[in-house]
């Protein structure tokens, strides 16, 4: 038996539903925030994520899928989507006539080799969104709010935004020196892959799954403290709209993300959920050089990306009702196979119609019939005989108050029309 891959899910019955459910508060909100839909194709060329993301981070040392194609080209499937949309927006000059910021939103899955777990998968999806080409922190709140909403809206409760601000260049570069000179003397102390992250990308050492309780790193110094003035500024500009926004974020002075192109601040998303406690769902940040470092011009860029297949499962966990209910507007029933060709008929007008409609491909009884309309909960029942159907007469029978009415056929779909 072939069986499915480790870290890999198939997705059927409810748990299609609930995605669809997800879907369609993700499509709504990103209407109201004014993002339009994006999808990058699931493969890019390796260099993208190398370069973009950076060498430093786990997701490209250890997470990646790479290989080469049969023309030997080094290829990478996509592990998160901010790289892709930067690409694209290079690739296709979209900065040559910015009279507007770009906003685009995705919902894709990703590929990362990571340790599977309960909510930690190899294919997973992600749904985020970007905001290219404004560096105001407008900007910044657009995308904090749009993630803070839509958590809201998710029904979860007590979501918190943990925030943080890297500072701009000169204060990142600051930060970086005392973090190098503090971390240095503690150096073989640090797990092997923080000591290659000193070289690399000292900022890194923070984000360390095995290093992160230890008390070196807890004692190590705060970004903030190394703020030069406008970055202070603006970090307090940034509290003061959260607050007027009413967004409800406590700062995180040791917040640096796993990302290597983030400046200015930086986020995480975190649900209060029952049975898990506090679970990170998403985050983001303000990644101004990124576009740059891939080969275009320095344009201003903030975003954010949350799991979607944690944040169903803290979903689950909070009760939240995701209507799963199969509810059918008509079930059509025959009671022999004399009928057959006119409930095949009628289902397909009442499909037409705009009637969610189902029949009977088994042969069943008339008994199973009623069975299967119950079961997925069908608001009418049609049910035709052939005595009537000479008459051109069909039964219509309410499935909740029970009452049966003979209606002409050619006045069916208006008859359900108005009892809808
Ligand atoms: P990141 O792109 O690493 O910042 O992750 C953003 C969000 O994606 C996280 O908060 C998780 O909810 C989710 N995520 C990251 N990696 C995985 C994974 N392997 N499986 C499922 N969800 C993931």
């Amino acid at each position: 038996m072939i069986i499915k891959q480790k870290g890999t899910i198939d997705i059927y019955g409810d748990e299609t539903k609930k995605r669809i459910y997800v879907n369609d508060l993700i499509r709504i909100i990103c209407e109201k925030y004014n993002y339009g839909y994006i999808e990058t194709p699931v493969f890019e060329a390796s260099e993208l994520f190398h370069r973009g993301i950076g060498d430093s981070t786990d997701i490209v040392s250890k997470e990646t899928y790479d290989f080469k194609d049969r023309g030997g080209r080094d290829i990478t499937l996509r592990p998160e989507g901010t790289a892709g949309v930067c690409r694209w927006f290079i690739e296709n000059k979209m900065y040559g006539n910015l009279t507007e910021p770009v906003k685009v939103y995705y919902n894709e899955k990703m590929y990362r080799y990571d340790r599977p777990q309960l909510g930690r998968y190899r294919e997973l999806t992600q749904f985020g969104v970007e905001f290219i080409g404004a560096d105001d922190v407008l900007a910044d709140i657009d995308v904090i709010g749009i993630a803070y909403h839509t958590y809201c809206l998710f029904g979860l409760k007590n979501v918190t935004i943990k925030i943080n601000t890297l500072g701009d260049d000169e204060a990142r570069k600051n930060y970086k020196e005392a973090l190098l000179e503090y971390l240095i003397p503690y150096k073989d102390s640090l797990c092997n892959d923080c000591k290659k992250r000193l070289e690399k990308n000292p900022l890194r050492v923070l984000d360390c799954k095995i290093d992160c309780d230890s008390e070196i790193l807890k004692n190590a110094p705060y970004t903030i403290d190394y703020l030069n003035d406008v970055s202070l500024e603006r970090y307090n500009t940034l509290k003061e709209y959260l607050e007027l926004m009413d967004i409800n974020f406590v700062e995180d002075p040791r917040l640096v993300r796993g990302l290597d192109y983030y400046n200015h601040v930086v986020f995480e998303i975190v649900a209060d959920v029952p049975v898990m406690g506090n679970l990170a769902l998403g985050g983001g940040g303000r990644y101004n050089g990124l576009i740059e470092k891939l080969g275009g011009p320095k344009v201003p860029a903030v975003g954010f990306a949350m799991g979607y297949d944690r944040t169903i499962m803290a979903m689950d966990y909070s009760g939240v009702n995701f209507d799963l209910k199969t509810n059918l507007d008509v079930y059509i029933m025959y009671v022999s196979n004399c009928e057959k060709e006119t409930a095949s008929f009628l289902t397909q007008e009442l499909r037409l119609n705009g009637f969610i409609t189902e029949t009977d491909y088994l042969d069943k009884s008339l008994k199973g019939q009623f069975k299967s309309a119950d079961r997925m909960n069908a608001k009418y029942l049609v049910i035709l005989n052939d005595g009537d159907l000479n008459e051109m007469l069909v039964n219509v029978k309410d499935n909740l108050t029970k009452e049966e009415e003979k209606v002409n056929i050619n006045n069916l779909v208006e008859y359900l029309e108005g009892h809808m």
